[in-house]
C-alpha cells in the first residue's frame, strides 16, 4: 500500500497458494477479531459505564458488517491491476462471499476508463465495493476528473452498491449521481493520498465554513463572516449561537471540541438539505453561494485584508461543482 510506484513489479512472487492463503487470513482475521476481543473491549466498555455514572451491562461487541480483502494502488497501466483482479476471484470462492466488499483504490491520473473496466469486474463478483480515488480533493479537483467520477458512477448496475471511501459534500451531492453512500466524520479526511499515508495525523482546529462546505482556518472564516453585515455565512447551530457576540460568531472563542460538534451539526444540516431538495435546486444553492461571493464578500474581503496578510479565499470549488453538476445534467 506504501508502494511510491507506478513501477512495475515481478507478478511471480503472487502464485495462486501465495494469494489464496493472503487473502483468507486477512478475511479470516476480520471474522474472528470481534469475538476474539470481546473481552478486552467488553472491559473498557464497562470502565466507561462506569465513569459516567450508568449501570453497567452486557456489553456486545458488533461484528463487521462488511469484510475488505487485501489490496493494492491500480494504476492505469502495470500488474497490479491483474493481482487485484485474482485476490477477488480467490476472495469470491470463500464461504460466505456475500459480506465481502473489496476497496477498489485507484490512482486515477488521467482517463476514467480503466477505473469503470475494474469496478465493472469487481461489480461481477460481489454485490459493491468501495471507492478510493488516489488524492482526489473535491474542494481542489479539476471539472474533469469530477465528470469522470460522474462516468464512472453512470457505469455502475443499478442493483449494486458503491460507497466513497473519502468525501465531502460533493460526495453528499453525488448521493443523486448514482453513489450509494461515503465515508465522512469527525478526525476522519475527506480525501487520502496514498503517498502521504505515514505522514497522516489529526487535523489543525479549523472551521467548517456551512456555506462553502469547505474547511477554513480560523482567521479567514472570521474575516469571512465579518465581511457579510446581512449575516449570510451565520451558522445558526447551537455551538455557535453560544460563541455570537455582537451578530457574529467570535471563531476564537470556539474550543477544538467546539469545532469538532459545530463540524458535526453542520454536515447534518448538509445532509438534510440533500434529503429535501432536488439536484436543480441544490446546484442553485451553490449559485446562490457563488454570486453572493463575487457581488459582496470579495471586495470587501479584499479591503480587510489589504494592510494584513494575503488571504486566499475563493468559492472556486464551488463553480467547479456546480459546472460539472449541469453539464453532467443536461
Ligand atoms: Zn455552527
Amino acid at each position: 500500500m506504501l508502494d511510491k510506484g507506478p513501477h512495475d513489479f515481478n507478478l511471480d512472487f503472487y502464485t495462486p497458494p501465495v494469494i489464496e492463503e493472503m487473502t483468507r487470513s486477512v478475511i479470516e482475521f476480520q471474522r474472528t477479531f470481534a469475538s476474539s476481543s470481546q473481552k478486552k473491549i467488553e472491559r473498557y466498555a464497562k470502565l466507561l459505564m462506569e465513569a459516567r455514572d450508568e449501570d453497567t451491562q452486557d456489553f456486545r461487541v458488533a461484528k463487521p458488517a462488511k469484510l475488505i480483502p487485501p489490496y493494492f494502488v491500480n494504476y492505469e497501466s502495470g500488474s497490479w491491476q491483474e493481482l487485484n483482479r485474482t485476490i477477488w476471484e480467490s476472495a469470491a470462492n470463500l464461504d460466505d462471499s456475500s459480506s465481502i466488499m473489496p476497496i477498489l483504490a485507484c490512482d486515477y491520473v488521467e482517463s476514467p476508463d480503466f477505473v469503470i473496466i475494474l469496478l465493472k469486474q469487481c461489480l461481477e463478483k460481489f454485490n459493491g465495493c468501495f471507492l478510493w480515488l488516489n488524492n482526489f480533493p473535491e474542494q481542489v479537483v479539476s471539472k474533469e476528473k469530477i465528470l469522470g467520477l460522474l462516468e464512472i458512477l453512470r457505469s455502475k448496475p443499478n442493483d449494486k452498491l458503491v460507497f466513497n471511501l473519502y468525501g465531502g459534500y460533493l460526495s453528499v451531492i453525488l448521493l443523486k449521481k448514482g453513489l450509494n453512500g461515503f465515508s465522512n466524520g469527525v478526525g476522519y479526511s475527506e480525501s487520502r493520498n496514498f503517498h502521504d499515508l505515514q505522514a497522516a495525523g489529526g487535523p489543525p482546529p479549523r472551521y467548517y465554513m456551512p456555506k462553502l462546505h469547505r474547511y477554513l482556518s480560523r482567521e479567514e472564516a472570521q474575516i469571512l463572516i465579518n465581511s457579510s453585515p446581512d449575516g449570510f455565512y451565520k451558522c445558526n447551530c447551537i455551538i455557535c449561537r453560544k460563541a455570537t457576540r455582537n451578530k457574529h460568531v467570535v471563531i476564537d472563542d470556539l474550543d477544538y471540541h467546539d469545532l469538532m460538534k459545530h463540524f458535526v451539526l453542520a454536515r447534518y444540516n448538509d445532509i438534510n438539505f440533500f434529503a429535501n431538495h432536488n439536484l436543480n435546486e441544490i446546484i442553485q444553492d451553490l449559485e446562490t453561494t457563488i454570486n453572493y461571493f463575487d457581488s459582496t464578500s470579495f471586495a470587501k474581503i479584499a479591503n480587510v485584508v489589504s494592510n494584513s496578510r494575503y488571504i486566499n479565499l475563493s468559492v472556486s470549488h464551488l463553480v467547479t461543482w456546480a459546472e460539472s453538476l449541469r453539464e453532467s445534467t443536461n
